[in-house]
């Protein structure tokens, strides 16, 4: 497959390291903004060329589909820029973990020039970001949503390239999706953000001090998704702003019930609500 990505961070350069990696067939073209980033995604095989332009692309019009791997906020920019550059049989799709902001407008700057547009969103990450950050098979055996469209042909192709970095593929409206992760991913931002922020919030310093000395592994994992990029946590709540908010008042309820059982001393009840936890979380992680 004939690949460009644009924007050459964690997700995009690991793209490029599995499509390479992996059949030599495959032909990855880049763009960063950033000519050193260039010469280190060539350097570490990321890509075969990598430019700060779509003009220095040699062969770009026998791509089959352009990534944008932008922060969320420049990918419409992005194919607003490009797409006048390339030609009409050109596939475009993006990895933002939102979607319903996205396809849409997304789809009618592609139509203007015969493009098609398809969302994905690629399941695998970590909190480190650029180029260095990137690694081979991130995406493996790993959930990735391919959103729906009309033209099945341009789906299939989409489609077929997360499975060449062996992902496994969900088809969702970009509404569902984001109503899914709402829950999953940007929901446990705030909650875990909230956790650390509570903590702070104990007035007494020498208290303060003993509870971040006695922090451990539990702490670690309820903080983790808390602490990491802030500027990706904004861009959940500012593009998923109502399926964010939903998840959050269902999140409200379920805790003041939990109050309301500890308060009334209601042991039995409590136990059996972490039951229920205990029982589901299978249901979402091993
Ligand atoms: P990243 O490591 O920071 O990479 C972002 C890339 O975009 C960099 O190459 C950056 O490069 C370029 N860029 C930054 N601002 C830009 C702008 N204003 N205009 C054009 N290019 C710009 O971030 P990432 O983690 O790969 O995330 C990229 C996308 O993946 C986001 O849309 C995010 O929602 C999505 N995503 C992230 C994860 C995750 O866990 N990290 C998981 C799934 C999906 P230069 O400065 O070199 O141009």
């Amino acid at each position: 497959m004939n690949v460009g990505i644009v924007g050459l961070g964690l997700i995009g350069g690991s793209l490029g390291l599995d499509l390479l990696a992996q059949n030599q067939e495959n032909y990855v073209w880049g763009i960063s903004r950033n000519p050193e980033t260039c010469k280190q995604a060539e350097s570490m095989a990321a890509v075969n060329v990598a430019s700060i332009g779509i003009d220095n692309i040699p062969d770009r019009d026998r791509t089959d589909i352009v990534v944008i791997c932008t922060p969320i906020a420049a990918i419409l920019p992005t194919i607003t820029a490009l797409a006048p550059k390339l030609p009409s049989n050109i596939i475009f799709t993006d990895v933002g973990s939102v979607k319903a902001a996205i396809v849409e407008p997304a789809s009618k700057i592609c139509q203007q020039f015969g493009q098609r547009f398809v969302g994905s969103h690629p399941m695998a990450g970590n909190t480190l970001q650029g180029i260095l950050a990137a690694q081979r098979n991130l995406f493996q055996n790993r959930p990735c949503v391919v959103t729906s469209s009309n033209d099945l042909a341009a789906f299939e192709k989409v489609r077929s390239l997360w499975q060449l970095v062996e992902m496994n593929v969900y088809e969702c409206s970009p509404e569902e999706h984001d109503r899914a992760v709402a829950s999953i991913s940007h929901l446990p931002v705030m909650i875990s953000s909230s956790l650390i922020a509570a903590c702070q919030q104990e007035e007494d310093a020498s208290i303060l001090q003993l509870a971040q000395n006695l922090a451990s592994s539990g702490f670690r994992d309820t903080s983790r998704v808390g602490g990491g990029n802030p500027e990706l946590g904004r861009l959940m709540a500012e593009y998923n702003q109502s399926a964010l908010l939903r998840s959050l008042y269902t999140y409200h309820k379920s805790l003041q019930s939990v109050i309301d059982l500890i308060e009334n001393k209601q042991w039995e009840e409590i136990e059996a609500f972490l039951a229920n936890t205990h029982r589901d979380r299978s249901l979402y992680v091993d």
